[in-house]
């Protein structure tokens, strides 16, 4: 993963719930949990923080915290990239590459 460029694609879990992942290595690109960032998407800006929940899905004697982000209108296989503003401290920028436009696009 490049520095400045956050890249996941969404899962069917994800799209059905409204997050995304951000996987430990990845945790450092955005700000540190419970702080609040603005996501702007196209026209629209919306201020969300990273959230953390305790999981046991390696077994109850290995306790860990997943980490996500809220988020919604995404499908399984679309790619959601996050890009750092490059002139405002806490402001991000969110594309979402659908999986269905480029398969039709590559008809
Ligand atoms: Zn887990």
């Amino acid at each position: 993963m490049k520095e400045n460029t956050f890249q996941r694609a969404v899962s069917e879990d994800e799209a059905r719930q409204g997050y995304v992942f951000v996987l430990k290595d990845a945790l450092g690109f955005f700000p540190v949990v419970g702080r609040q960032f603005e996501i702007q998407q196209g026209e629209s800006v919306r201020k969300i923080a990273l959230e953390a929940r305790s999981c046991q899905c390696r077994g109850p004697d290995k306790p860990h915290a997943h980490y996500f982000f809220r988020w919604n209108s995404l499908h399984r296989g679309d790619t959601v990239v996050v890009k750092r503003d490059p002139k405002k401290a806490h402001r991000y920028h969110l594309q979402i590459r659908s999986a269905r436009a480029q398969r039709e696009f590559c008809g």
